[in-house]
């Protein structure tokens, strides 16, 4: 029989792709102890290991805030939850910037942003 330990946490995080892990990060530099779990191997199940590194982000310095709004409302013929939109488009560019930090290795080419995979 498997053996069961209690572990007692602040956060439980399930799901360990970069949704997950981003949030366990980010609990835990608020001062949170974080418990992430994932049905799989880190780094080897879900999406997230399969992302081909271009990271499409708003910069408000140079893209127009209301044409990709009105694009990814279409694109997702008027579905998305419009505030989720905003927030997304809006933090983008802070979360890209903050993941090179992190060591993603981000680099702009031709107008798309990359970051090295693996
Ligand atoms: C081939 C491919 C290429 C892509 N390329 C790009 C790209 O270039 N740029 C880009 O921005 N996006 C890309 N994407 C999309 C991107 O991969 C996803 O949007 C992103 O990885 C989703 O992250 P996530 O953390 O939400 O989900 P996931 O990475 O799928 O993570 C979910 C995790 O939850 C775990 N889980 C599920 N159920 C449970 C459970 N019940 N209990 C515990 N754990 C559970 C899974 O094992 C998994 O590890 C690509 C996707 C694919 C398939």
């Amino acid at each position: 029989m498997a053996k069961t330990e209690l572990i007692k946490a602040d956060v439980l995080v399930l799901g360990g792709g970069i949704a997950g892990c981003y949030a366990a990060i980010n609990a835990r530099e608020r001062g949170a102890d974080v418990v992430l779990v994932d049905k799989g191997s880190l780094g080897r199940s879900g999406f997230s290991c399969m992302i081909s590194g271009v990271l499409h982000h708003f910069d408000p310095g140079k893209d127009d805030y209301d044409g990709l709004f009105r694009e990814s409302v279409e694109a997702g013929e008027w579905i998305n939850d419009q505030k989720w939109l905003e927030a997304t488009i809006k933090e983008s560019d802070n979360r890209i910037r903050e993941m090179d930090k992190w060591g993603g290795h981000v680099s702009e080419r031709g107008g798309e942003t990359h970051t090295k995979t693996g």
